[in-house]
């Protein structure tokens, strides 16, 4: 839904598009209303041309206040399940659908997550698309149903197609080097469940899964 006010993130978007440069330019989009309840913007952080992108859904309040991607719980949990699939961090690319946090009330001093509207992931998606273009990795792995609709559309559940080689939709969004995808669940949601241990290990053999398809 661009509109006048906010016409998506195209116009901020820097060119060259280096990911340096992204990431002083995200701190100045206006591209939906995220930005206005935000500390600032947190763009992906990572190994320049890692083989494997994980994107989540939006930053939450320790990275909204941090700055960094995936540094609160379910960034640790992420962490403990990379290391499970025998993948170092610091060998991927990790990034979210939507870079401003969004958030409703809050429980105690914590701000309380709010999913972003359709709207708003698909006016922050060329933010998401250039860093796919400037990494090039061979795999993404899509956490949750939000990262799979800023790729596959508002439809897109992540369902049966988790923990597969999912093609790259080649006819709507174009890429210099397309990569498969991979869906699986996000961590918070591991944290959330009740049976956290069979679903930890089931997003370890989601990722177990990518790294076969994104060989060093
Ligand atoms: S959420 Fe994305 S599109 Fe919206 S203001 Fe932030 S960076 Fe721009």
């Amino acid at each position: 839904m661009a509109s006048e006010e906010y016409p998506g993130a195209e116009p901020f978007v820097p060119s060259p598009a280096s990911l340096d440069a992204c990431r002083l330019a995200v701190q100045a989009c206006r591209g939906c209303d995220l930005f206005r309840d935000a500390t600032q913007a947190v763009f992906g952080e990572g190994r320049d041309g890692a083989r494997m992108v994980l994107v989540g859904e939006q930053p939450g309040d320790r990275e909204d206040l941090a700055g960094h991607p995936f540094v609160g719980p379910a960034g640790r949990l992420l962490d403990d399940a990379l290391e499970a699939a025998g993948v170092a961090r610091d060998d991927v690319y990790l990034t979210n659908a939507v870079k401003h946090f969004r958030h409703e009330g809050t429980r105690g001093k914590q701000r309380i997550h709010k999913s972003p509207a359709r709207w708003q992931v698909a006016a922050c998606q060329p933010w998401l698309l250039t860093e796919l273009d400037a990494v090039r990795p061979a795999v993404v792995v899509l956490l949750g149903a939000t990262a799979g609709q800023a790729i596959y559309g508002p439809t897109f559940r992540v369902g049966a197609t988790r923990g597969t080689a999912v093609p790259w939709p080649t006819d709507r969004l174009s890429l210099a080097e397309p990569p498969v995808c991979v869906p699986t669940v996000h961590p918070s949601a591991v944290i959330r469940s009740r049976t956290r241990d069979a679903d930890f290990a089931a997003l370890v053999a989601d990722l177990d899964v990518a790294a076969g398809l994104a060989p060093r």
